[in-house]
């Protein structure tokens, strides 16, 4: 055998990428240099950005900063091993202390990333004899998990409970060790909510477990910003992520004191893997004692989601009633959605596309995203221009 350029066993690849270039599938990285919380620089080009999930702000706080320069100082860039081997300091724990206080939780444990904890939390609690039921549109993360754990699974309609009881009461006879219920707080593409205090009750009256991804809540909703879960008894495992309005980096989890113990001697993905890096715990440690003052910010923020929302409803656009900062506008077919894209950015404007199978098919949308640092100045210019666009 020669070692010929035609390398047979990639063609799956070359197919792969034609065929999702002739769908205007193809996904690409774009650099971007950040300037601050609300625009970058993309081809050399001022932005505004529309698309970050950065909602108050955080990622560019001077106070965060410092902290970070300051724990890496200390501590050095990296903690050197797994949690369970040598790379648990103090500061590891201390956060975790006071993630639990701050929450109302009785414990909780930081995770790498939240599509790691989400992928490596559920097949360690449900196995090839559990059952999992989940909303329609959970994360990709959440649906990894779920393949891997072996569960038998099945999804309930968008945030329609009923339908999850329906399935409830099917499953509790048929002899599955446990069952799972599993779902966002916010929805990541949708900008909804689901009803907590409604899933918490399903699940004790049918007796499963629940786990409830609450990323995009953490830092703007609930008491002192702590998200959906914060407070609530009743779920198993909530799930907050330090990428999204924290500003910063990784993910944790609040729980009982017992289920820590259990995922700190069972879950592979909190025991192989090295603990999150000193100048990442500075800045998510900095970032827990500001989020609580924030309160102005959020009340403005959600004046903001609700004015902008309107404003494009009235322009004709149909927009996902959303109650977060995240305002899906349908365009419905990928063309087009890309072509407004290409409007806004060439307007300067980053808002991109989110696309199939990220959501489902015939919904391609802008999804923008507002942050508490956007004035009202940034926002009526990117109405302007929707309106422009629109009537074009
Ligand atoms: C972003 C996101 C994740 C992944 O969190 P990372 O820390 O970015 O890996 C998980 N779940 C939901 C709902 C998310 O939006």
């Amino acid at each position: 055998m020669t070692s010929g350029t035609n390398n047979n066993k990639l063609e799956f690849i070359e197919k792969e990428l034609q065929e999702r270039e002739k769908n205007n599938n193809l996904r690409q990285l774009n650099s971007i240099e950040p300037q601050d919380a609300v625009t970058i620089v993309k081809n050399g080009k001022t932005l505004i950005n529309f698309s970050s999930n950065d909602y108050l702000g955080l990622s560019k706080h001077p106070q965060i900063i410092a902290a970070s320069h300051d724990y890496l100082n200390r501590y050095g860039t990296g903690s050197t091993a797994s949690r369970l081997v040598a790379g648990t300091y103090d500061i590891h724990e201390k956060l975790e202390e006071k993630i639990a206080k701050l929450c109302g939780k009785e414990a909780a444990l930081l995770c790498n990333t939240g599509f790691q904890a989400n992928t490596t939390i559920i097949p360690t609690l449900v196995d090839n004899k559990s059952l999992v039921l989940c909303d329609r549109l959970v994360h990709n993360s959440i649906l990894q998990g779920i393949l891997l754990s072996k569960a038998r699974w099945k999804r309930y309609k968008h945030n329609d409970l009923s339908h999850l009881e329906i399935l409830l009461k099917k499953s509790v006879s048929q002899g599955y060790n446990r069952i799972l219920i599993v779902t966002e707080t916010v929805f990541s593409m949708e900008g909804d909510r689901s009803d907590v205090d409604a899933l918490i009750q399903l699940s004790q009256q049918y007796n499963t477990l629940l786990y409830l991804d609450d990323a995009h809540a953490l830092g703007i909703m609930g008491k002192e910003g702590m998200g959906l879960t914060a407070y609530k008894s009743g779920i198993d495992i909530s799930l907050g992520t330090f990428g999204k309005a924290m500003g910063s980096f990784g993910a944790f989890i609040t729980t009982s004191k017992v289920m820590r113990n259990y995922l700190i001697n069972c879950c592979p993905g909190f025991i192989y893997t090295t603990a999150l890096p000193p100048a990442v715990i500075g800045s998510i440690n900095a970032g827990f004692d500001i989020i609580p003052n924030l309160d102005k910010e959020r009340e403005y923020l959600l004046q903001q989601v609700d004015y902008l929302q309107n404003k494009l409803r009235k322009l004709g656009y149909q927009v996902i009633c959303s109650s977060s900062p995240i305002i899906p506008v349908i365009i419905g077919n990928k063309k087009k959605a890309l072509q407004l894209s290409r409007f806004l950015e060439n307007n300067g404007i980053l808002a991109t596309t989110i696309r199939p199978p990220t959501v489902p098919k015939n919904t391609d949308r802008i999804r923008l995203v507002l942050s508490s640092q956007h004035q009202p100045e940034h926002i009526d210019y990117l109405i302007n221009l929707m309106k422009q666009y629109y009537e074009f």
